[in-house]
């Protein structure tokens, strides 16, 4: 639960999760266990409860209202009830922790994906939590770019758009109108 000016591990992982699409007790929980969660063992139960949160973080990623990004932000803060805390363990310089220790694993996951979001949008910029520009992508990411300008979630999409466009420029230019 290493939080930075994007959101570090909780809005990480709120992108995984939302991007997530098998979301079955075990692979939810090695999802979750690669950012940086302890004891992230789901019943079936919590695993169908991680999946209607990741339904709620979904909206927050491309909205470009601020306004509206904010209040979602702050919808999903009020749900968590996070408990934050300074935390110096291992050694590491003081950083903030969202959840509980004790709390289950769900609590956690909502605690550290809601402390994520509103980190990104307090402290850099909410841009930064992004949906992929490509049409019929849906995926979203954190935008760690050092110009924040980041408007795919792949080389992929990056390149089928720009083909695209340089294909429909070179059409235009071959059949001028008028
Ligand atoms: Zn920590
Ligand atoms: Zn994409």
């Amino acid at each position: 639960m290493h939080f930075n000016a994007y959101g570090g591990n909780g809005a990480a992982l709120s992108a995984a999760l939302v991007n997530a699409t098998d979301f079955r007790p075990r692979p939810l929980a090695r999802l979750i266990a690669a950012h940086e969660m302890l004891r992230t063992d789901l019943t079936a139960e919590q695993a169908g409860q991680v999946r209607a949160w990741a339904a709620q973080l979904a909206p927050v990623f491309g909205e470009r209202d601020t306004a509206k990004q904010v209040e979602l932000v702050n919808g999903l803060l009020e749900i968590s009830a996070s408990r934050p805390y300074v935390s110096t363990h291992d050694g590491l310089r003081p950083h903030l922790h969202f959840c509980s220790p004790e709390a289950d694993i769900v609590a956690r996951v909502r605690d550290t994906t809601a402390g994520g979001l509103a980190m990104v949008v307090c402290f850099s910029d909410g841009r930064r939590l992004g949906r992929c520009e490509r049409e019929g992508c849906e995926v979203v990411f954190v935008d760690t770019s050092r110009n924040g300008r980041r408007r795919f979630c792949s080389l992929t999409c990056a390149n089928r758009v720009n083909v695209a466009a340089h294909r429909a420029r070179a059409v235009a230019r071959r059949s001028p109108i008028g």
